[in-house]
């Protein structure tokens, strides 16, 4: 008997399940029916590229990091390895602004930790005090329990204040959108801890792998040839390639500008209902969609595991994009952007150089940046209107980076509740909720166990390889 399998939602994670779950049912000679459900028109979710007069433009992610596998895996499958790109090791590094200026980040720091001695003493970004303090990290005791903690508090233990403020805090509560005061460290970054854990010290745990040759930092695939090298891996075309490969791979039966708005249990399996009083039915469902709309589907299934999923905090974040003449950007000349710490009290969070980090995405003789906005700190600069928020990305752009020229092309991308947090104890919420679920409801995406495009494909691939163990009761 033919085994119904819906998946609500055809951002990465649901596009990955389906995937997934198409080529293991063929590969085990399972009877599966997979029937896909969104909201929007096109598929993809927060996967979203536009070419617009020779620019690439991401509207999403630009890039993943290729340390962790399922992406580059799944890029491979679907024949697209040869999309494959890393950043252009011509233009390596990125600038910390630290009181009002533009100051390199010291060679050998890898992600926060210092492993070169000599870059690191010569670097303005700290004060002769912090370094100390940094420095000392080494003696500092380990921590040797899984409890959580957040994000700010382990690194202030760790490397003290200032490393927080002007290092740990834009970039590692900036790539998460979140306030460093909430966000679970076990969570997001538990390789630090696994670190200190250890080697009893993250600079000698860090200093260990270098030896090694192996920094974290290095994908996973790197041993394969003709492999992109370096910390975060892109697609030529743009990250939208990745889901036109998976569409064109997947039979399953997509119905677009379909919102599932409310599930309901019938037999062993589940009547979703749809718009215009339609109904389908499912054995097993996957939702893959934000954990605030899977709560509104499942409210009357499960109150109890609605209110959990409700409980999940998001924030609002957007990029602006804008192009610009080469000759219209006086400085910085090299690296691929630059951070801007939550103290220097901005109204924009980072700015990434595209075509410097990244090989075609603007034509010769322009260039095209990157600017983010919103997030945990600055709901307010969300909330401007498009006109207000363009003259205040520019007169920030004037005077970070002394651009006064107008853009040549302008895009603004807004991303209401996008960014899911993983505030402190984050893991324990999540277990618990996979555990009120049941067996044939399957909850993937960005809200649980990642929010990078390759954990949204492991989330998929695993919920996949479930779904289709069940289907053997
Ligand atoms: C600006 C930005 C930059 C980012 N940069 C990076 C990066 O560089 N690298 C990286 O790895 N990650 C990055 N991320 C994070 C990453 O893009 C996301 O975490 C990931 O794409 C989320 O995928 P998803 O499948 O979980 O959810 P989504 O992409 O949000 O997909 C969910 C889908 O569910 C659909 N849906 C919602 N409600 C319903 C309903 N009731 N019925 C049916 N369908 C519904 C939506 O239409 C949507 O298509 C970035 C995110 C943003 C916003």
């Amino acid at each position: 008997m033919t085994h119904h399998i819906a998946i609500i939602g055809a951002g990465i994670a649901g596009l990955s399940a389906a995937y997934h779950l198409q080529k293991e049912a063929a590969r085990q000679d399972r009877d599966v029916h997979i029937t896909i459900f969104d909201a929007s028109a096109r598929p993809g979710g927060k996967l979203r590229t536009e070419r617009i007069d020779g620019f690439i433009i991401e509207a999403g992610p630009d890039s993943y990091f290729g340390q962790k596998p399922d992406a580059t895996q799944l890029i491979q499958e679907l024949g697209l390895a040869h999309e494959l790109i890393g950043a252009r090791p011509e233009h390596k590094g990125v600038y910390i602004r630290e009181n009002g200026r533009l100051v390199p980040l010291p060679e050998g720091v890898m992600l926060i930790i210092p492993t070169r001695i000599i870059p690191f003493a010569l670097s303005p970004l700290f004060s002769p005090w912090a370094k100390l303090r940094m420095g000392l990290e080494v003696f500092i005791p380990p921590r040797k329990d899984d409890g959580d903690e957040t994000l700010a508090d382990f690194i202030r233990r760790r490397l003290g204040e200032e490393a927080l403020e002007r290092l740990a805090e834009p970039l590692l509560a900036g790539i998460h959108n979140a306030d460093a005061e909430k966000q679970s460290i076990m969570a997001t970054f538990p390789r630090f801890r696994a670190l200190e854990k250890q080697h009893g010290s993250l600079i000698r745990g860090m200093m260990a792998m270098r030896r090694r040759s192996s920094p974290p930092p290095a994908p996973a695939h790197s041993a394969q040839p003709n492999l992109p090298r370096g910390a975060f891996i892109s697609l030529r075309e743009g990250m939208e390639s990745l889901v036109q490969a998976l569409m064109q791979a997947l039979k399953a039966d997509l119905h677009l500008q379909t919102p599932v708005k409310r599930i309901q249990a019938q037999g062993s399996g589940f009547l979703l209902h749809l718009a215009h009083n339609q109904v389908a039915y499912a054995d097993q469902a996957l939702l893959a969609t934000p954990a605030y709309a899977a709560a509104t589907m499942i409210s009357d299934l499960s109150p109890k595991l609605a209110a959990g999923l409700r409980a999940i905090r998001y924030v609002d974040t957007g990029v602006a994009t804008l192009a610009y003449r080469t000759e219209d950007i006086p400085a910085p000349r090299t690296g691929y952007g630059i951070l801007i710490p939550r103290k220097e009290n901005r109204r924009i969070n980072a700015i990434t150089w595209t075509s410097r980090k990244w090989a075609g995405r603007a034509p010769e003789g322009y260039e095209l940046l990157r600017v983010f906005f919103g997030g945990s700190r600055r709901p307010d600069v969300f909330a401007l209107s498009d006109e207000a928020l363009l003259a205040a990305v520019r007169e920030e752009l004037r005077d970070i980076m002394g651009i006064y020229a107008e853009p040549t092309l302008v895009r603004i991308h807004r991303w209401p509740r996008a960014s899911a947090q993983y505030d402190v104890g984050h893991l324990e919420r999540i277990a618990a909720l996979e555990a009120a679920c049941p067996a044939n409801l399957h909850l993937i995406g960005s809200a649980y166990r990642g929010v990078g495009v390759p954990d949204c494909i492991r989330q998929g691939r695993i919920a996949a390889e479930r779904a289709l163990a069940l289907t053997r009761a």
